[in-house]
Formats: structure tokens, sequence, C-alpha cells
């Protein structure tokens, strides 16, 4: 495969850094003296390598200076690799990578990723290009693969060739800087996700950024490729300290295997090409075995500090780079060769192999004839090493232990054996070879499943650690949860107790309601008494109308009898047969006893019925006195009910928004306890689970315990709960119960109400009518008053008229005894008269009879009789209808009788005076 190689020693660079700030600060010496491009003096000593790079060399001068070219090679078909070794903090990524994407201070990787393209375009247009990257790190030697974070433990293969290669790895494609940088960037924020501590971690991890081109000609189906390894090596001072001290600490030897591998490799090398170069020591000299002393084209950058503080460092480190700078590589054009080339070389090779048969033949007849001739020589004479022609197969062994058969030669490694035993050993090496991959592989394989494992009891670790968390969170929230449970059996406990509160209330109110339902009660009873006394003196007053009825009666018979004698009388009168009675006096005194007797009787009557009637009217006063109270008290009732019903209606109000609230509270708890329930299940689970791993019986039980304290706990609360639940719906029956209740006391007094507004209008109309009574008494009174008045002119009048009487009777008998006297023979005459007389004084009896019962009841005349048929019996004149009042008409009528009756006597008198003259 190789074409035509090319022996060429490890390029060594050297780069100081500027003083930093820090060591600036602390006055550290600067100690690195630049003599020459290629010469460094640290410490009196001089260093020379491939070229020096002072500390204010640029990015740029140290691309095109030492980077540029191995681009071309690697275009060309060479393998390449640059690395940067140093202690840490010396500069090995800013040169790798710098800035990324600064322009200035972007280090040899962006560059070179620019570069290629830009080769690329201005090569052959009948090239294809195939562009691959990979970008991994070596860190306690595992391979992680920064384009994957999920393959973290690659290993290392050999391919036809024997060249060694990360098996696996992410290859990306790339067809542009923009994409290089972008895959860098992507493997430099998955290297940053995937550890806590960067700075520590790429001090102690190599990173490898690996550019693959493979080119074709389209045309002659030429093919070439070229590898490129970008190594960012790890920090070497744990390697330098370990060198300085001459034993390998423990730690170091740990964390950085693969370096102190790389410096023993590099020391093998450099030491010579006898021994035996400890490549699979670690993972990154494997990668690298073609690097170093193989096929490449290898530049080495040493970055150092100038500081005098690193003082052993930078030693350590340019005796590294010196030890480097001797190793020789033999770097050949990859070329993959057509079918033709292929053919074309095969019959080179046969045309020398054939040349080489000769030579062959030739040497072996030359060595019979030297072994003849040597069979000749005395022994002890030995051939002088440059005069032999025997060919010498010479086999390099890898350790001391295999060399075989040695020469009497001790210090020489060389040693004579047969080509049997050649391919023999050789198969044997492969062999071994082949057996030391396969437990590489192997190994691989259980790191791979320890690595799982691990990563496995790390999940689950992390998955305790969260269950832990979560049961923690869980705890606070239950606590949480009690605290609010406590909050709100508080508030139920506020809750029941303002619901006794308004229990009590109600029941104060109810009993108040009842109190003033009794007051109602007596209030009506009390109306009904009086309304019965109403009713006793209503029948009373109707049993004085029946009375009064009865007497109307009576004196409308009277006066017809009166009217009837009257008119009798006036026949008698006109008819002029008018007979005075002769024994009238003693009649008419007996009738106005009797007449007298009446009117005393009707005074005392009338006396009691005005007594009576006071007394009404007090009882009424009383009754509307009460009654007012009782309004006042019922309208105060009316108000506290209706602050009652105010209250009641808040308090329902507040009830319900307690409810809601409670019923919310509730709700929450239940899903928050069944939320806790199943996070429990799950941490049991996982305890049960770790447990079960853990196989520790004895803590699983002592766990248990609390968790069924938890659950006794929450049985208890749920309980608990549930009671008071129950209590609230009792409570809320007994409220509605009582708002019932209250509502149906609330109609009752409504109807109390009406039956008391229906009262007090009866009362009302009663005492219209007690006092259209009084109205009356007084009337009574009054006519009472004037009837007395009449009485007395009655008496004056009855005197009269008896006087008158008295006179009349003498008259009359004195005529008589003179008619006797003169005419005793005139029998006829006086007979007439006598009957005349007789007639007249049946007359007068009879007329003192009506006078008596007209002075005895006129005053009750204007209870019944019509003023109009009084006027019309009477034959009144109409001047009469001029007096409106009743008192008037009365009196007219009285007046009217005694001088209707005067007219009567003063007939009599008229008629009797012819008598009296004759
Ligand atoms: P390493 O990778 O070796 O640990 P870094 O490359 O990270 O070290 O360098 C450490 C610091 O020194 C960085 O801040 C970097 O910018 C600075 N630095 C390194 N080399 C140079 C240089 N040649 N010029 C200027 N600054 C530098
Ligand atoms: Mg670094």
């Amino acid at each position: 495969m190789a074409d035509i190689p090319s022996e060429c020693n490890i390029k060594v660079l050297c780069r100081f850094r500027p003083l930093n700030q820090a060591e600036i600060l602390r006055g550290d010496l600067f100690l690195p003296k630049f003599t020459g491009d290629d010469t460094v003096v640290v410490g009196g000593k001089s260093y020379v390598f491939d070229r020096v790079f002072p500390t204010n060399t640029t990015q740029e001068q140290v691309y095109n200076t030492c980077a540029k070219q191995i681009v071309k090679d690697v275009l060309g078909g060479y393998n390449g690799t640059i690395f940067a070794y140093g202690q840490t903090s010396s500069g090995k990524t800013h040169t790798m990578e710098g800035k990324l994407h600064d322009p200035h201070q972007m280090g040899i990787i962006p560059r070179i990723a620019e570069d290629i393209f830009n080769h690329i375009f201005a090569m052959d247009e009948n090239l294809e290009f195939h562009i691959k990257v990979s970008y991994f790190e070596i860190y306690m030697d595992k391979i992680r693969d920064l384009l994957d974070v999920t393959k973290t433990n690659l290993s290392v293969h050999e391919d036809k060739n024997r060249v060694p290669y990360v098996k696996g790895c992410t290859e990306r494609f790339v067809s542009s800087p923009d994409e290089v940088m972008d895959v860098i960037d992507e493997g430099k924020s998955n290297r940053h996700v995937a550890v806590t501590n960067m700075n520590e971690h790429s001090s102690r991890s190599h990173s490898i950024f690996l550019i693959n081109i493979k080119q074709e000609h389209v045309e002659t189906e030429q093919k070439l490729c070229g590898k490129l390894y970008l190594v960012d090596l790890a920090g070497s001072e744990k390697v330098s300290k370990t060198g300085a001290a001459g034993a390998v600490l423990d730690e170091a030897k740990n964390i950085n295997k693969s370096l102190s591998a790389l410096g023993n490799v590099i020391s093998a090398l450099a030491e010579g090409t006898k021994t035996h170069v400890p490549y699979r020591d670690s993972k990154m000299t494997r990668i690298l075995q073609d690097s170093l002393g193989g096929n490449c084209r290898t530049t080495m950058f040493i970055c150092c500090s100038p500081s005098s503080y690193n003082d052993a460092e930078t030693k350590s480190t340019l005796m590294f780079g010196q030890r480097a700078k001797t190793i020789r590589n033999t770097a050949s054009i990859n070329l993959e060769l057509t079918a033709e080339q292929w053919k074309r070389k095969y019959e080179k090779e046969k045309e020398k192999n054939k040349t080489l048969k000769d030579t062959i033949q030739k040497l072996e007849a030359e060595l019979n004839r030297w072994r003849n001739v040597s069979s000749s020589i005395p022994a002890g004479e030995d051939v002088p090493e440059t005069e032999r022609t025997e060919p010498e197969i010479v086999t390099r062994f890898e350790s001391v232990e295999e060399r075989p058969i040695l020469d009497n030669d001790t210090s020489s490694i060389v040693v004579r054996i047969s080509e049997e035993e050649r391919q023999k050993y050789e198969e044997e090496i492969r062999k071994l070879y082949k057996q030391l991959d396969d437990k590489d592989d192997e190994i691989n394989l259980q790191c791979q499943l320890v690595e799982k494992l691990k990563q496995q009891m790390l999940d689950q670790d992390e998955l305790l650690a969260s269950s832990r968390g979560d049961g923690d969170k869980v705890q606070a929230e239950l606590g949480r949860l009690q605290v609010e449970s406590d909050c709100a059996k508080a508030e139920v406990k506020e809750v029941l107790q303002a619901l006794e509160e308004l229990a009590i209330n109600y029941d104060q109110k109810s009993q108040e309601v009842e109190e003033k339902g009794l007051q109602n009660q007596l209030l009506a009873d009390q109306l009904a008494q009086k309304m019965a006394s109403l009713m006793e003196l209503e029948a009373e007053l109707s049993r004085m109308q029946e009375v009064s009825g009865q007497q109307r009666k009576r004196i409308a018979d009277v006066l017809n009898g009166l009217m009837r004698d009257l008119s009798e009388f006036s026949t008698i009168v006109g008819n002029g047969e008018i007979k005075l009675p002769v024994e009238i006096s003693g009649a008419i005194e007996e009738e106005f006893t009797v007449a007298r007797l009446y009117i005393s009787k009707i005074k005392s009557e009338v006396k009691s019925m005005v007594k009576r009637c006071r007394q009404l009217e007090n009882m009424q006063l009383e009754c509307h006195r009460k009654m007012e109270e009782t309004g006042r008290e019922l309208s105060s009732c009316q108000l506290l009910i209706s602050q009652h019903e105010a209250k009641i209606r808040s308090l329902t109000e507040y009830m319900q928004s307690v409810e809601q609230k409670k019923r919310q509270l509730e709700e929450s708890h239940d899903s928050l306890s069944e939320e806790l329930a199943k996070l429990q299940d799950q941490d049991n689970s996982l305890l049960e689970e770790k447990e079960g791993e853990k196989g520790e019986t004895e803590e699983g039980n002592v766990k248990k315990v609390p968790r069924q304290q938890g659950e006794s706990h929450r049985g208890l609360h749920h309980k608990q709960l549930a009671r008071l639940r129950d209590e609230i719906n009792e409570k809320q029956r007994i409220i509605d119960e009582l708002t019932d209740r209250n509502s149906k006391l609330e109609l009752e007094l409504a109807q109390v109400r009406a039956d008391f507004e229906r009262l007090k209008s009866q009362d009302s109309t009663k005492s219209e009518r007690l006092e259209e009574l009084s109205f009356l008494h007084e009337r009574h009174e009054q006519t009472k008053q004037d009837l007395k008045g009449l009485e007395e002119t009655v008496a004056r009048e009855l005197q009269t008229l008896h006087n008158l009487r008295k006179l009349f009777v003498q008259d009359l008998t004195s005529r008589v005894k003179k008619s006797s006297e003169m005419e005793p023979d005139d029998s006829g005459g006086s007979c007439t008269q006598k009957q005349k007389i007789s007639f007249l004084e049946n007359n007068l009896d009879q007329l003192t009879k009506v006078h008596k019962q007209i002075d005895s009841f006129s005053f009750l005349f204007q209870f019944s009789l019509p003023v109009s048929s009084l006027i019309s019996v009477l034959s009144l004149p109409p001047s009469l209808f001029l007096f409106p009042s009743s008192w008037f008409v009365t009196m007219q009528i009285c007046v009217v009788s005694f001088q209707s009756w005067r007219n009567v006597f003063g007939l009599l008198l008229r008629e009797l005076r012819p008598w009296r003259l004759h």
C-alpha cells in the first residue's frame, strides 16, 4: 500500500506563553531566553527544537510555520498528527483550538478546517473528496465519543493493515469549514454537559479531533487517503512530577495512565529501535501508534510556562520534547492501487524475486564452498564479520524473555534462527497478538458491562436520592397538609361554634317569638273579652232599642188613641155637644200621679243608661289604649323578627360559604392524600426493591413501622374527618328544621297580625257605634232637660187648666142652681143642658187623661214620630219645617201640643161662654 516511504523525525516545536496576570502579580521571574529560532535557554541549559516560538508569536505565525504543511501532506495522502504537550495552563488548548470563532485568536484546528477546503477548491476538478471527522476524548483510559454521549467506552481495533483505529466512534461527513466548526462546537458542548468541573476535567483528559480525508481521481480511479490526528493532551504536571520523584503516584497512574504510557512509548522510541515499545499500555498510545514511530508525519508542540514558579515542570516538558525529537517516523503515501497498478507491481516483485533467488543460489554455492574451506581452517579462528557472506536472518524480539537462542555474544540480541522457526515464532506472535486483542475486546466488553452496571447503580442512586427527595417533599407536603387540615379543623371548630351560637341565638329568638306569640295570644284573649263585652253592650243596646221600640209602639198607640179621641173631641166640639164632666178632678189627679211616676221611672232608667254609657266609654278608651300598646309591641316584634330574619339570612350565607370552603378543602385534601398514597406506594416499592437488592430485611422492618404508623394516622384522620362531616350535616339539618319552624312562626305571626287588624277595624266600628250611642244619649239628656221644662210648663198649664175647670165647674153649678131657681118647670131644657154638661165633663175627663199621657210621653216624640205626620195630624202651619234641629222639633211639638190644647180649651171656653153669660 505504501508507495515511497520517507523517513523523518518527529517535528518538535516549543511555544512559550506570556506571563499571566497572576504570575505578574506574584512577581514571578521570566525564565526563558530565546536564542535564535530554534533554541531556548532555561536555567542555563539550552534546548534545541525544530522551532521555538517566543511569547509574542501570533496564532497565525504558529500555524503558518508548522501546521500549514501538514494540511498539504494529508491532502497528498500522508497521515499526520499534531500533539500539544505541556503542563496545565501552559497554552495547549490555546495552541490547538484558541478562540474558535475569533479570526485572530483561533488556533490550529479551526485554521486547518478552513485550509483544507481552500486547498480542495484549488485542486484538480477531477478529484472527489470524502471528508469525515470524529471527536473523542480519553479520560481514565476510556474513550468517550464527544459526538454521541451514549458511547462512553469505545474500544481500539486494528484494521486489515494492522493500523489501530477507534471502533464504532461517530464519523460525520463534512463539506465546509462551517460544518467542521459545528462538529467542534457540538463536541465541546457535549464535553461540558457530561462533567461538573470542566477545568479539572480538561486538564486530566486528552481530546482528539480526527480528520479523515479520502480522495479519488474520477478518471484514473486513483485513490488516496490521509488521517489527521489533532491531539490536545492532558496536563503533563503529574507525569513530570512522577518522573522527577522517580516513583509513580497511584493517583497519577490512575488518572493519567495514557500520559505516562505516552512518556514510556516516547522514551522507548527515543532509546532506540531495539527495545519493545509499549503502545498497548494505554488506549491513547494505541490509537497514536502510527503517529509515534510509524507511518505518519508528526508534529509536537511543547507548550511551556515562562514563570519561575513552574521551573521544574517547564524543564521536564523541555526534556520530554528533546526525547520526542529523536523519534523517527517513516511516512508513506496511502495509495490504493488500481488493478493495473497491482499487476505491474506484481510483475516487478516477481522479477525482483527471481533475481533474489538467483542471488541466493549463488550465495548458497558460495557458502558451501566456504564451508568446505572452513573445515580445513583450524578451530578458534574466527571469520571477520565483514567478510561474512552467509545470509543472516535477524529478528527483533520485543521482550528479552522471548529471546530463544542467544549467541555467545550476550550483548547482542541478534539470534540465528531458521526460517521455519522464524515463521513459527511469527505465527506464535500473531496468535499472541490475536489473543491479546481478544482479551482486549473481552476487557472492553467487561469494562462496558461494568460501566453499564455503574451507570445503572448511579441511576438507581439518583432514583433513590430523587425518591428520597420525593419522600422528603411528600413528608413536607404531608406536614403542610396536616397543618392545612389542622387549620381546616380549627375552621370547622369555629364554624361549629358559630353554628352553636346561631343555634343558641335561634333558640333565644324562637323563645322570644313564643313569648311574643303568647303575648299575642293574651292580647287576642283580651280582645276576645273586649269583644264579648262589646257584644254584651250591643245586646244591651239592642235590648234597649227593643225597649224603645216597644215604647215607641206604645207612644204611637197612645198617640193614635189620642188622635182618635181628639178627632172625636173635635167632632163633638164642632157639633157643639160639649158636656163637662162632673167628677173629673179626682181622676185627673190620679192620672197626674201615674204620669209623674212614669217620668221618675224614665229618669232613673235614663240615669242608669248614662252610667252604663260612661262605663262603656271608659272601657272603649281602655280598649283603645291596650290596642295601641299591642300595636306598638307588635311593630317592635315585627322589627325584631325582621332583624332576626336578616341575621339568619346572613348566617345562612356565611354557613354556605363556609360549607363551600370546607368542601374545597376536603376535596383538595382527598386529592392530596391520594397523591400522597401514590407517592408513598412508589416510595415503598422503590424501598422494597432496594431492600430486596441489598437483602437488608431488618432495616426493611424498621422502615415498615413508620409507614404503618402513617397509615393508621391517615385512617384516624379520615375517620375524624368523616365524623366531623356527619356532625356538620346533622347541624345543617337542625338548622333547616329551625328555619322551617321560624317561617311557620312568622306565618302564624302574620295571621295574628291580620286578626289583630281585623279586630282593630271591628273595634273602630264599635267605637263609632258607641260614639253614635253616646251622641244619642246626649240628645236623650238634652231632651230630658227640655222635658223637665215642659213638665213644669205642663204642670203650670195643668194647674191653670185645673183652675179653669174649677171655675168652669163652679160656674156650671151656679148656673144650674140659678136655672133651677128661675125655671123649675123648664125641665126639658135643663135636661138637655145636663146632658151637654155630662158630655162635656166626660170629654174633659178624657182630655185630661190624654193630657197626662202627652205629658208623660211627649219627650219620646223625637225618636219615633215623624214630624210631617205629626204636622199633618195636628194640621200645623208649614213654618214648622223651618226648624231643622230635632230639639226644636220636639219643643215645637210640645208647643204645638199645648197650643192645640189651648185652642181646645179656648174653644171649650168660647163654647162655654154663652153658657156662662147665660
Ligand atoms: P492548557 O490548555 O494548557 O491548560 P490554555 O490553553 O487553556 O492552557 O491556556 C491557559 C491561559 O493562558 C488561557 O487563558 C490562554 O488564553 C492563555 N494563553 C496560553 N497561551 C497563550 C499565548 N501564547 N498567548 C497569550 N495567551 C496565552
Ligand atoms: Mg486545555
